[in-house]
């Protein structure tokens, strides 16, 4: 019998979906380009999350045949049409990080972050605590004029904290002062450690903040219909501890009474029919605190919904 390339989920290397690994990008056509940020070191109680790329990459390898040549993608049967169909999705590796050196990593993120789009893909950006978010964004001036969507449980928008200015307190306030950042639409904040002049500063800013009963009481269409009508070019960063800890419980801070995986897809899609989506990023997993690899295999679906949601590529 002739060898077959059967490619399991179980077997080979796992890369996001079993895409194909492609370290050099230079003469790269791809629509999606996922890269790894595997720090934490700005995690203060219980670090780990930069152990999640690779615990993401594994869980989705149950989604493998995606990317591959002629893949029909995936049904949705409540949608009722084919997802992903065709998509050009390849694995980039991971940013080559250290521990300790912050300066260091983050201009090794943001210069791979330039490299996929460079080669016009959206960068599927697989972090690591939510400090990464901040040089991923900050590598997005060529695209110029950019929303954030954030799914969190928390602002993070604080100025400082005990003078540290780079912890995954504050990647919304420093993205926030890149000169293209429009506004942030942030949807299930609820930690109380967010202080009342952390939401005050991020509304006298222009940003939307709708907390997790907004959600629960008005339903996200009310809020979605708050949010500009041409949302323009958005990227969406996903703190995995915007949901609900029962079913997202490997995460640092996790926070009762968040957001269900539902809510997450009705504000991708209200979202959808408003801009275009240019990137995404999930951040602070951390597979030391999962329970049945359950938050890394949500985290997979996630991104492959955000992806599957979204109009990609920005606009003019
Ligand atoms: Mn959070
Ligand atoms: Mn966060």
């Amino acid at each position: 019998m002739a060898h077959q390339e059967t490619s399991l989920p179980h077997t080979g290397i796992a890369t996001f979906c079993k895409a194909p690994f492609v370290p050099d990008l230079s003469d790269c056509k791809a629509d999606v380009v996922v890269m790894g940020v595997p720090y934490d070191g700005a995690t203060a109680m219980r670090p780990g999350s930069r152990q999640a790329p690779r615990a993401i990459r594994d869980a989705s390898t149950r989604f493998g045949f995606l990317g591959k040549e002629n893949s029909r993608g995936f049904y949705d049967i409540n949608r009722d049409r084919q997802l992903l169909e065709s998509v050009r999705i390849v694995d980039t590796g991971d940013a080559d990080v250290i521990y300790y050196e912050r300066e260091r990593n983050f201009r090794l993120i943001g210069e791979k972050v330039r490299s996929i789009l460079g080669c016009g893909a959206v960068p599927m950006v697989l972090g690591g605590d939510h400090s990464i978010s901040y040089p991923v964004l900050r590598a997005f001036e060529s695209v110029g004029d950019l929303t954030i969507v954030l799914i969190d449980a928390h602002l993070d928008y604080k100025d400082e904290l005990m003078g540290l200015k780079y912890t995954n307190n504050s990647p919304m306030r420093r993205a926030h002062e890149l000169p293209f950042v429009k506004q942030i639409l942030n949807f299930g904040i609820r930690g109380i450690k967010s202080t009342d002049r952390d939401v005050r500063e991020s509304l006298e800013a222009g940003n939307l903040v709708f907390s997790n009963y907004d959600v629960f009481e008005q339903g996200v269409g009310v809020l979605i219909d708050q949010c500009p009508e041409n949302v323009g070019n958005y990227y969406v960063s996903i703190d995995i501890d915007g949901l609900d800890p029962s079913i997202a419980p490997g995460t640092e801070s996790p926070e009762a009474e968040g957001l269900s995986v539902t809510h997450v897809k009705q504000i991708l899609a209200g979202l959808a029919e408003r801009g275009r989506l240019v990137g995404v990023d999930l951040v602070e997993l951390n597979p030391y605190l999962d329970h049945s690899e359950l938050t890394a295999h949500i985290s997979a679906q996630l991104l492959i919904e955000t992806i599957a949601t979204g109009q990609w590529g920005a606009s003019g």
